[in-house]
């Protein structure tokens, strides 16, 4: 996949006070397609093929449905109720098959050597089906894109612009799920000894920044004693919501 540069996003982000500025992004570009599907403008052919084909997860659902589209989600899922009808009809054809006749060949594609009855691996397919097209999301593999364009965009900022490094190491380092993001995108697009200069960078910044949110988590915890009742909040206040994001990515505000 060929990545562009977008560093005005990236730089937008690491000027907001954040536990982890691809949270930020991400929330962002989310919103943005949450709204895109719902919003007035006329859908292009393609999308609306694709929307049909794929619908959402179980998540974006949930955000649009939030949304107070009504009529607009309605529409778009009627469609893509029609196409996954015809889908389930396949696929429910082929499991009644297994059930009228079950010591028949299962097709080329299921290897015969597991030594399970047919029936049981005919219905353990149609489960695995049902489980990817409940979770084949339009919105998902629009974020994965776009977060990767902002991952790459940020490895060639940090390679290239003096400043951009700067507010990096004064940042707080990444949530566990957008850090897994930029070490993949620095695994893929730096060279070795840039790799390295990377990881020796970013991971004493990530430790120092999980050790600063434990105190103040466990500072946290400490207001709910009643000596400590009159004490300063410091940092803690929020500490709870920035440390969940910390470690799962999820964004709270
Ligand atoms: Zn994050
Ligand atoms: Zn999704």
């Amino acid at each position: 996949m060929k990545y562009h540069l977008d560093t005005i996003p990236v730089w937008d982000a690491y000027h907001e006070e954040s536990e982890c500025p691809f949270c930020i992004l991400e929330d962002k570009a989310e919103k943005a397609y949450v709204d895109s599907f719902l919003g007035g403008s006329v859908m292009e052919p393609d999308t609306r093929i694709e929307v049909n084909d794929k619908g959402f997860c179980p998540h974006h659902n949930e955000l649009l449905y939030e949304a107070q589209n009504r009529l607009g989600l309605a529409l778009m899922t009627h469609t893509h109720i029609m196409e996954t009808i015809k889908k389930l009809k396949k696929q429910a054809e082929d499991l009644t098959k297994v059930a009228e006749n079950p010591d028949k060949g299962l097709g080329l594609f299921r290897k015969k050597s597991s030594g399970e009855p047919n029936l049981k691996l005919a219905m353990q397919d149609f489960s695995i089906w049902l489980q990817g097209h409940m979770n084949e999301c339009i919105i998902c593999e629009r974020l994965q894109n776009a977060l990767n364009q902002f991952a790459y965009t940020f490895i060639h900022l940090w390679g290239h612009d003096k400043e951009f490094r700067k507010v990096f190491q004064n940042s707080k380092g990444f949530c566990f799920s957008h850090l897994a993001l930029v070490l993949d995108m620095a695994a893929q697009s730096l060279n070795k000894s840039k790799q390295a200069e990377f990881i020796k960078e970013l991971l004493p910044m990530q430790m120092d920044n999980m050790e600063r949110l434990e105190k103040e988590l466990f500072w946290f915890t400490q207001k709910f004693d009643h000596k400590n009742q009159d004490k300063p909040w410091g940092d803690s206040k929020d500490a709870l919501p920035r440390t969940l994001q910390k470690l799962t990515g999820n964004y709270m505000r």
